[in-house]
């Protein structure tokens, strides 16, 4: 739904912010720098804004390298491909090494059952002293054995350690990727395939499936009176509204610009317009105000279409219906919830099959 327009003032008022650090800053104008200050300036990642805040506080700029240094630790472009490679090879080394204890193990132990046959070989032929030197010769095998034994659970357990480190690494990665930087709700990937998945659920089970979108009202005003950093932060209120009213089975996700979207699994259509119609009052009684000035904003509303798996439905089908809802609700003027049983929806649609 955001235009053009709407997309080049949102980006222009970062962008702004972005030179006139570097400005401030003295530093070269690369596009390096441009893109680490564009950052900052969107805030998508808190983590990259705090180093920077840090450093700043402590030395009251930034050197090359510390500007080299927030580069490569937020934004160098293969950073999420590297942090995969590297866990991955680092898996594959263990599992090398694992691989070889093993091996050095089997080696071992043969060598000991032929060393063992070889001494009760002996024994038949041995006088006492004989006797005496085969125990001991036992005795000294037996503890090589358990000292390769030893070592070989040391690894082990170290391997395993290392795994589980790996497999923790692997998920951060993972969600990172499938999570929107700015509200911290699933982005449209995850929420692409979580659809797709639930909509194959629902026709293996038979159970019902519901989905939502919303999209905030009147957003660009908003926008264009508070200037767009606000507009972001009204975004992340939003986004938390929509996340606190759900439940562990749904999945909330940030379906576009300023629009969130809800799969409801085994929910009914009238459940769903239930949730649907807790979220729009939770943002609606909430009474904005800007911290760092105290300013009142207002409050923001927002519209949300509700629509049901349908025999047959495919998931842009599903979507599509939901979307229809949402903007009837828009028609019929904001801040309320339709779904495809209210009459206010049932004209658009005759007028699409038509
Ligand atoms: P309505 O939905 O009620 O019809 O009006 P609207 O003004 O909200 O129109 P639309 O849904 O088309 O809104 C798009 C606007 O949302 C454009 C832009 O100003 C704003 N927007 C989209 N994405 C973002 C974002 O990531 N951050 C901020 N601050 N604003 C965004
Ligand atoms: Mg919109
Ligand atoms: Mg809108």
């Amino acid at each position: 739904m955001s235009g053009h327009s709407d997309e080049h003032e949102r980006t222009m008022a970062f962008c702004d912010i972005a030179l006139s650090q570097i400005k401030a800053l003295r530093q070269p104008a690369t596009p390096r720098n441009y893109e680490i200050w564009y950052s900052y300036a969107t805030g998508y990642q808190p983590s990259l804004n705090q180093k920077i805040n840090e450093t700043l506080s402590q030395n009251g700029t930034l050197s090359e390298a510390d500007l080299d240094n927030v580069y490569e630790t937020f934004l160098a472009p293969s950073r999420l491909t590297d942090r995969i490679n590297t866990v991955g090879s680092k898996v594959m080394g263990e599992i090398e090494q694992v691989m070889a204890m093993i091996d050095a193990a089997a080696g071992s132990a043969s060598t000991y059952t032929e060393s063992l046959a070889d001494m009760s070989e002996m024994i038949g032929a041995s006088d006492r002293e004989g006797l005496r030197a085969i125990v001991e010769g036992l005795v000294a095998t037996a503890k090589e054995m358990e000292e390769s034994n030893h070592k070989l659970e040391e690894r082990l357990s170290a391997s395993k350690k290392e795994i589980t480190e790996l497999q923790v690494n692997l998920e951060a990665v993972r969600t990172e990727s499938l999570t929107d930087p700015l509200t911290q709700l699933a982005n449209r990937k995850f929420f692409d395939t979580t659809l797709q998945d639930a909509i194959a659920f629902a026709r293996d089970t038979g159970e019902p499936l519901s989905l939502m979108l919303t999209d905030i009202d009147h957003f660009k005003k908003f926008n264009d009176t508070f200037g767009h950093l606000t507009g972001d932060q009204v975004l992340r209120l939003v986004a938390m509204s929509v996340k606190q009213n759900v439940k562990g089975q749904d999945t909330a996700a940030r379906y576009g610009g300023e629009e969130f979207a809800v799969i409801l699994p085994n929910t009914v259509l009238r459940a769903a317009l239930t949730v649907a119609d807790h979220i729009r009052r939770a943002v609606m009684t909430k009474e904005l105000m800007k911290r760092s000035t105290g300013e009142h904003l207002g409050r923001v509303t927002i519209s949300i279409g509700v629509a049901s798996l349908q025999p047959g439905d495919t998931a842009a089908a599903l979507i599509e219906r939901a979307d229809n809802c949402l903007y009837a609700a828009k028609r019929h003027g904001r801040n309320r919830v339709l779904c495809e049983a209210d009459p206010e929806v049932l004209p658009e649609q005759a007028m699409q099959v038509a």
